[in-house]
């Protein structure tokens, strides 16, 4: 199937308030062209050098989403135009989006990455720890970030009932926080289940441009 067949085919399965991001990582320009062409304006991508030149060289009314590991001496470089950052997991990243939003004179949404996986990772806050910035002094004041919501990405199995768990138990979650609207959950392996558990926002990448290919 084309990437426009494999959009349609997918926004098809989707309720009206949830979004796709299409996860353009590693692909050329040529492909994510086909997908502004077939209706497609969110993008994901999680390098900032990629996300910063593809930026440069695609149309101005793409929603840039960065989704990837965002270390705090990058923010710079996609704090002018981005869109969403998704994988905020530290209140110094948060001060450092902050100051850079600040000086292009906007207000950076963001979403907080919960780790709900059972698998070892370095990326991503407990509950305990994502309430404790939410409540925080420090949090607070920082004028030119607006949190919107959460993100989290499920272990890395077929088991399909303890991918739901992670995703309930995330939602559960977001519902003590009724201000905050955006769950950004569900890849191509599992947005479906995402979405009767929730998400509000969907990031597919394999799905609509085929498999990555890492050595290119
Ligand atoms: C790559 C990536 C995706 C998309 O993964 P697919 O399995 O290709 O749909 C979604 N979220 C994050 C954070 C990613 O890094």
């Amino acid at each position: 199937m084309s990437i426009a067949e494999n959009i349609s085919q997918i926004k098809s399965e989707l309720p009206a308030d949830v979004t796709l991001v299409a996860v353009s990582k590693t692909k050329p320009n040529n492909l994510l062209l086909e997908a502004y062409q077939a209706g497609q304006r969110d993008f994901g991508e999680n390098y900032v050098q990629e996300l910063a030149d593809k930026h440069e060289q695609l149309p101005k009314d793409i929603r840039w989403h960065f989704i990837g590991h965002l270390q705090s001496n990058k923010v710079k470089y996609i704090a002018p135009f981005v869109h969403l950052i998704h994988g905020v997991d530290s209140i110094n990243l948060l001060k450092e989006i902050n100051k850079q939003a600040l000086k292009n004179n906007r207000t950076i949404d963001c979403l907080l990455q919960i780790y709900i996986a059972q698998e070892e990772t370095k990326f991503g806050l407990s509950f305990e720890e994502a309430d404790a910035i939410l409540n925080s002094a420090d949090f607070q004041e920082l004028k030119n970030i607006s949190i919107k919501g959460f993100m989290g990405m499920a272990s890395n199995t077929n088991n399909l009932r303890q991918i739901k768990k992670e995703f309930q138990s995330l939602n559960e979650f977001k519902y003590k926080h009724p201000e905050l609207k955006i769950l950004s959950i569900g890849m191509s392996s599992d947005y479906k289940l995402a979405i009767e558990n929730g998400s509000t926002m969907i990031r597919v990448g394999s799905s609509i441009f085929g498999e990555r290919n890492y050595s290119l």
